[in-house]
C-alpha cells in the first residue's frame, strides 16, 4: 500500500456539546481526506481537565458518527500525551525562546486598557532578570509565554518562514503565507495549573499524528502563525494549511458555543436528518 500523501484531522475540544460550526469544519476536512484518498483522523483536544468532561466526548462522538463521518481509531487523546508536551516545552526552553510572565491576565488587560487611544498598548515583555528573581522568590505563580522576538534570534530571523493557504485567511489570504510575528504575540504556552497550551498541543501533535493537511476554521488563522513559528523552533514539519469561513447565524454573528447556538444534538431531536443537515452546509 502507498504511504497516505493526505492526512488531515478534526480536533473538537470535549468542553461543550458540538454546534454547526463544528459539523461545517468536521465535514470539510472529512470530505477533503476522501476525496484525496486520504486519511481522516479525529483528536480529542482535553488537556484542560477543569473544563473537559468525558461526557462531552462521548456525546461528540455520536454526534460526528450521527453526521455520517468515520474516522481511525485509536482516537489521540491529549491527556494521555502531556509527557510529550513537557518536553516539547523543555526545547523551546532550552533554546532561549521561552520566559515566564508574572503579570495576571486582569494587569495585562488593565494595561492594555491604559494605553492612549491609538498607543500601541504595553504587551507583556521578558522581565528583567531583578524582575524574575524578585517574581521567583516572592512565589508568585507565572506562565511561560513564547517570546517571538527570542524565537527570531534563535532562527536567524523569520525569511523563509511561511506556510501554504489552500483555503482561505479572513482577509481572503490565500497561497504562500509569510509568517507575520504581529498576528500571534507573545503567546501563553504553559500555565502553574495547566502545564501545556492549545499551541504546543497541537504543533506536537500533528506532528506525531503525521498531519500533511490542517483543515479548520478561519477564526485559527491567526493561531496558525504562532504554530509555524512553533514548528521551526521545535524542527517539525509545518502541514498545509486550509481555513475555511466561519458560519455565520441568521443575525450575521458566528456561532459559538457561548451564544447557546443550537447544538448538533438540539437539530437532531428537532427531527432534521443528517442528509438535511449536511445538505444544509453544502454537502
Ligand atoms: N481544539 C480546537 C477547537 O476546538 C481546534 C484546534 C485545531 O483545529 O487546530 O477550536
Amino acid at each position: 500500500m502507498l504511504p497516505a500523501l493526505f492526512v488531515t484531522r478534526f480536533a473538537p475540544s470535549p468542553t461543550g456539546r458540538l454546534h454547526r460550526g463544528h459539523a461545517l469544519s468536521a465535514l470539510t476536512a472529512w470530505q477533503a481526506a476522501r476525496r484525496a484518498g486520504g486519511r481522516f483522523l479525529l483528536r480529542i483536544e482535553d488537556i484542560d481537565a477543569q473544563r473537559c468532561r468525558p461526557a462531552f466526548e462521548t456525546a461528540m462522538l455520536e454526534d460526528l458518527a450521527w453526521l455520517g463521518l468515520d474516522w481511525e481509531t485509536p482516537v489521540r487523546r491529549q491527556s494521555e500525551h502531556l509527557d510529550d508536551y513537557a518536553l516539547a516545552l523543555d526545547r523551546l526552553r532550552r533554546r532561549g525562546v521561552l520566559y515566564r510572565c508574572f503579570r495576571t491576565r486582569r494587569e495585562i488587560l488593565e494595561d492594555i486598557g491604559r494605553a492612549p487611544h491609538g498607543a500601541a498598548p504595553v504587551l507583556p515583555s521578558r522581565p528583567s532578570p531583578e524582575e524574575e528573581a524578585l517574581g521567583l522568590a516572592e512565589g508568585r505563580p507565572f506562565a511561560w509565554r513564547l517570546s517571538v522576538q527570542d524565537a527570531g534570534l534563535a532562527l536567524g530571523g523569520f525569511e523563509g518562514l511561511a506556510f501554504l493557504e489552500t483555503g482561505s485567511g479572513p482577509d481572503g489570504e490565500w497561497g504562500l503565507q509569510t509568517f507575520r510575528p504581529s498576528l500571534g504575540g507573545d503567546v501563553i504556552l504553559a500555565r502553574k495549573d495547566l502545564g501545556v497550551s492549545y499551541h504546543l498541543a497541537v504543533v506536537v501533535d500533528d506532528a506525531a499524528q503525521g498531519v500533511t493537511h490542517v483543515i479548520r476554521g478561519q477564526d485559527l488563522f491567526a493561531a496558525t502563525h504562532t504554530q509555524r513559528l512553533l514548528q521551526a523552533v521545535l524542527n517539525l514539519p509545518t502541514p498545509v494549511y486550509g481555513h475555511h469561513p466561519l458560519l455565520l447565524r441568521a443575525d450575521g454573528k458566528r456561532f459559538a458555543k457561548r451564544d447557546s447556538a443550537e447544538t448538533l444534538d438540539d437539530i437532531r431531536r428537532r427531527g432534521v436528518t443528517a442528509a438535511a443537515l449536511r445538505a444544509e452546509l453544502g454537502f
